[in-house]
């Protein structure tokens, strides 16, 4: 069992993507893809007259300021356009694929945090109103009982909160929480990047290779939004994943392309 997190920035080629998984999944490999959609939904907020709002953490995580208006916005573009979107194309290449956010039988589940610490002009700002949380519990019953039964689940934030509300959650972490609890051989993050890059953006620099007990030590190499992927990373081999890749969604076989080893692998 592979879990295979497709990011949503721009240059990603869904459709080198899923041909590559539909190949792999009719050769009688399993897989849970989950993706993102943050370079779609940044787009559809802007002609929406409601553009995106960016708040970084004083430890330096980025991540979107939610109220209830941008939630519905991501929920229209993650669940429908970009969900749909990838179960069209399985579809399309025979691969019976079912599409669900982490809502849908509270397949991710996490507490809401209302409120967020943001650096804003040098100043540390308390922010109400958020709409986002970290994912804690997978129902990996509900993603057992697809797969068995002969479908690829294609999943997506938001997560539900314990009290049932939809909280926007990071994809490469709640990726990093379904790998461990379902016991996955292998989780691939993959992106519009090589992998981890030491120099980012020289894509020369890239860094094949990181210790499963030292990942946290590379989280300096990572900016921005890259951080949660590492953290992502620490947190599934942690959890048990024995490996994980970090891989190039850009062109090419971006499946076979990680599992064969390109992109920097934790192990
Ligand atoms: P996705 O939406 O595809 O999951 P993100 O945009 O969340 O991807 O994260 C990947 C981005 O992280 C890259 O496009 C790059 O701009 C940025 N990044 C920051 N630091 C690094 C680094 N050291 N190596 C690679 N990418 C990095």
């Amino acid at each position: 069992m592979i879990v295979v997190k497709v990011g949503g920035s721009a240059g990603i080629d869904y459709d080198a993507v899923c041909a590559d998984l539909a190949a792999l999944w009719q050769a009688g490999q399993r897989f849970v893809l989950v993706h993102g959609g943050s370079g779609e939904t940044n787009r559809v907020a802007e002609a929406l007259g409601h553009p995106p709002r960016f708040v970084t953490s004083p430890s330096g995580y980025t991540s979107r300021f939610t109220d209830r208006e941008t939630l519905e916005i991501f929920e229209m573009v993650y669940c429908g356009k970009m969900n749909k979107g990838i179960v069209e194309r399985l579809q399309r290449l025979g691969v019976n694929a079912v599409g669900l956010s982490g809502l849908d039988g509270r397949i991710f589940e996490g507490r809401h945090k209302d409120s967020v610490r943001a650096v804003e002009n040098g100043k540390v700002k308390v922010l109400r109103g958020d709409h986002t949380g970290t994912v804690e519990r997978v129902n990996v019953d509900l993603v057992n009982l697809l797969l068995g039964a002969g479908y690829l689940p294609v999943l997506t934030p938001p997560a539900a909160s314990y009290e049932g509300v939809a909280i926007n959650v990071d994809g490469d972490r709640a990726a990093a929480a379904l790998a461990a609890a379902l016991h996955a051989d292998a989780l691939l993050l993959l992106s519009n990047v090589p992998g981890l890059l030491r120099n980012y953006p020289d894509e020369s620099s890239l860094i094949p290779a990181i210790p499963a007990n030292d990942v946290d030590s590379y989280l300096a190499f990572a900016q921005d939004r890259m951080k949660k992927k590492v953290l992502g990373a620490a947190e599934a081999v942690q959890g048990g994943v024995k490996r994980v890749i970090f891989g190039d969604a850009r062109a090419g076989q971006p499946v076979s392309a990680a599992l064969a080893g390109a992109g920097t692998v934790v192990s």
